[in-house]
């Protein structure tokens, strides 16, 4: 079909192909909408690939279907003896580069459409790390918000009863994401112990560092995100992190550890959020502000609004993003969820002076928010390459548990910064090649592309 109905002109062929790619993935899952949008996003990326050759276009179309995609009924007892039923997913994109390697979310949102966009972004995440990841993703429609604690364990090990078959740690290797955390991954690996006759491997990510975890694995995709925005604005703009004001949203693990690293650096956050308002402190969070705000959340189930009762200087904006509350900032860090960020939010942003976007959680941006940040001049830095920190110290931990030894946090923090610094010079490097060096958005997803393109072919799959 190419030679009959395609332009002669490249940018035009480009753009037909774009569309045939994505017309793939609209026919056979027309309901999707996450999953089409982060498939548009990549597909227009590669547009010039496709172009070029035959061979992306095709390898791309490959990459589109999952290699294969789990359901399963997690049935699991409440405190009042009631058994409830819950819908578990794992979806295992691609092993071109390595074992399956991707989190669990557990948030009443998951279904298929959630863990096949989050599984598709977390190949070509993996990919930008440089270490050996597939891509995978899983999770539940359980709520954790209102559980107790007795009712998270039985519900985890049940969820691991149902997975246990389908992974392991040469083949998928689940972590945390939204939901789940340190706690859920003790009572995720217990299970699999159990199942397992006590084999204590390396099949799971995020564990405690004194049973099997990394040192610096919690604050990973915090901290990772902070060094790959200060090299990207120091390339980029020549500027320094310190005295930026810096809006945040979120307030788990991603928020609270990118924060603390953005203090380190001299810079000054600004806001928290969570699902039911924003927390502003408009003089900054110091340390001790962001201890008080980490202790508060310690517990679970607590609200912001349990942080502004302890802090007069804060101002506590109910049903408020960031991005409204904000009116002078330079620095954006969505660390919440997908699509939080949208087009009159990017609009607030630029006219509150912001000067670059990082995303610490996955697709937080919407496509017309990121349009309009980037023709405000904005840097913008994606989530599969600004936030690969957390996985890329998912993918030290699997070497550690590999030679059964445990590096120093000093040691574990050195290659991560190394990692951020190195993933952000890929994506520059490809941008500059095929668009232009500020187009980091463009060159994340062609640099990632090509590894798993040429693995594909090399492999003969
Ligand atoms: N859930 C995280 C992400 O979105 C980490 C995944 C992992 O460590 O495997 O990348």
């Amino acid at each position: 079909f190419r030679d009959e109905t395609l332009s002669c002109d490249p940018k035009v062929r480009a753009s037909q192909l774009v569309e045939a790619a994505v017309s793939v993935a609209k026919k056979r899952d027309p309901d999707q909408s996450l999953f089409i949008q982060t498939v548009t996003e990549v597909a227009t990326s590669l547009g010039p690939l496709f172009a070029e050759t035959d061979e992306y276009f095709f390898a791309f179309k490959h990459m589109l279907e999952p290699e294969q995609l789990y359901q399963f009924r997690v049935p699991w007892v409440d405190d009042s003896g009631r058994t409830r039923v819950q819908r578990g997913f794992r979806v295992q994109f691609s092993s071109a580069l390595g074992p399956y390697k991707g989190g669990l979310r557990y948030h009443p949102s998951v279904g298929v459409d959630t863990i096949k966009f989050l599984g598709f972004e977390q190949i070509f995440k993996n990919a930008l790390t440089t270490l050996n990841l597939g891509g995978g993703k899983g999770g539940s429609d359980f709520d954790p918000k209102g559980k107790s604690e007795a009712e998270i364990m039985r519900f985890c090990q049940s969820f691991m009863t149902a997975l246990e078959p389908y992974i392991g740690p040469n083949r998928d290797v689940p972590a945390g994401d939204i939901g789940v955390g340190g706690r859920e991954i003790g009572y995720l690996f217990g299970q699999y112990k159990r199942l397992n006759q006590g084999r204590f491997e390396g099949v799971l990510t995020g564990k405690s560092a004194d049973w099997g975890g990394s040192y610096v694995r919690p604050e990973a995709t915090g901290w990772g995100l902070v060094f790959f925005s200060e090299e990207a604005m120091k390339d980029l703009k020549g500027e320094k992190l310190k005295n930026k004001r810096c809006a945040l949203s979120g307030s788990g693990n991603v928020a609270q550890f990118a924060a603390q690293q953005l203090l380190k650096l001299g810079a000054v956050p600004v806001t928290f959020s969570d699902s039911s308002g924003t927390i502003y402190e408009p003089d900054g969070f110091t340390v001790e502000k962001l201890d008080l705000l980490m202790e508060v959340k310690a517990v679970r189930g607590a609200r912001l609004t349990d942080y502004a009762a302890k802090s007069p200087t804060s101002s506590y904006h109910a049903g408020a993003r960031p991005w409204s509350v904000v009116d002078e900032l330079d620095l954006a860090f969505p660390c919440a969820t997908q699509n939080e960020l949208e087009e009159q939010d990017a609009i607030n942003l630029i006219k509150a002076g912001c000067i670059g976007v990082f995303e610490g959680a996955n697709m937080p941006t919407t496509p017309g928010a990121v349009e309009i940040l980037e023709a405000g001049g904005c840097v913008f830095g994606p989530a599969k390459a600004a936030n690969a920190g957390g996985v890329a110290v998912s993918g030290l931990e699997m070497a550690q548990n590999a030679q059964m030894t445990q590096w120093t946090g000093d040691d574990v923090e050195k290659k991560l910064n190394a990692i951020m610094k190195d993933i952000y010079h890929q994506c520059a490097d490809c941008a500059e090649t095929y668009h232009d060096r500020t187009q980091i958005k463009e060159g994340a997803n062609i640099a990632a592309f090509l590894k798993v393109a040429a693995a594909l072919r090399e492999q003969g799959a």
